[in-house]
């Protein structure tokens, strides 16, 4: 008897879709995809859908009562659900709005009209329900998706790294990006992006968010005037990179509670 495709589905709260349209990007690979897969449910890609899926892929971030009930039915449904992205593992962009009350949130967005609407604080999609697999990346990063997608049709798990950017950029040979006065949240980001953008000569800005026990306090030591390369410190002062600056940046991803003090971790300088 032929044996039955998993069904997939894709689902997206508050985010930009942006790893949806990652997802697309897998382009002649979508269609080797379905050889193994059937797609139940995915609003940017068909029309219709059905609510019989076994894989649900969950983009963004839960920020009403409504996604709240709705995230809880998609996991009752599902036997395996993943956080596509980094507002849906661990908060991105959406959490700076929990630096303010939702009143005051609401005022903002809606002014006058404010009463007629409710918000939540937003939590990424795995801290409202247990996930099996997580994706990282603002975008997610498409060699992450296809092995991820692999390993669920192949019933392995797939733990995150647990190196930072730094490990591949080296791995990949690059120029240090610091040594051209360039600001790199590389050393305490979560790698397994390929270092893609430092790659490229850019900064990374850590979309993938902190490694475990970062050592914060280190580096801002590494990118604050006493302690930088020399190029990077006569860069920086035209920038005036100062600590509220650095914990500024370390929150666009990381949420907006992130506190540089957490140096006691042993393994510093
Ligand atoms: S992780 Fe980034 S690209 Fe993906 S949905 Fe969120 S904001 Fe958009
Ligand atoms: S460019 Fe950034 S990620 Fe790469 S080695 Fe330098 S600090 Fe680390
Ligand atoms: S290099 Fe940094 S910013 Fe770029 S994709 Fe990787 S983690 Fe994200």
């Amino acid at each position: 008897m032929k044996k039955e495709k998993p069904r997939i589905a894709f689902f997206d709260f508050a985010c930009c879709e942006g790893c949806q349209l990652t997802v697309l990007q897998l382009e002649e690979k979508l269609l080797d995809l379905l050889d193994h897969v059937e797609v139940a449910a995915w609003r940017v890609a068909i029309s219709g859908g059905s609510d019989a899926y076994d894989i649900a892929f969950c983009e963004g971030s839960i920020s009403n009562r409504e996604d709240e009930e709705r995230l809880h039915r998609i996991r009752e449904t599902a036997g395996t659900v993943v956080s596509l992205g980094t507002c849906a593992s661990i908060g991105c962009h959406n959490a700076l709005k929990n630096q303010w009350t939702g009143g005051e949130v609401l005022e903002l967005v809606y002014g006058g009209e404010a009463g007629r609407f409710e918000t939540l604080p937003a939590r990424p999609v795995a801290s409202v329900v247990p996930v099996d697999y997580q994706i990282l990346g603002c975008p997610a990063s498409l060699p992450e998706i296809e092995i991820v997608l692999k390993r669920i049709l192949t019933g392995q798990p797939h733990p995150l790294p647990n190196n930072p950017v730094c490990v591949e950029c080296k791995r990949n040979d690059n120029l240090c990006v610091l040594e051209k006065g360039v600001m790199c949240l590389g050393p305490v980001t979560r790698c397994g992006c390929d270092a893609i953008c430092t790659s490229y000569g850019d900064a990374c800005q850590g979309c993938r968010g902190l490694v475990d026990e970062p050592n914060l306090e280190a580096a801002v030591r590494v990118l604050t005037e006493n302690h930088r390369h020399a190029i990077m410190d006569a860069v920086a002062r035209g920038l005036r990179v100062d600590r509220e600056r650095i914990r500024t940046w370390f929150s666009l991803y990381n949420g907006p509670d992130l506190q540089l003090e957490q140096e006691k971790t042993g393994h510093g300088p």
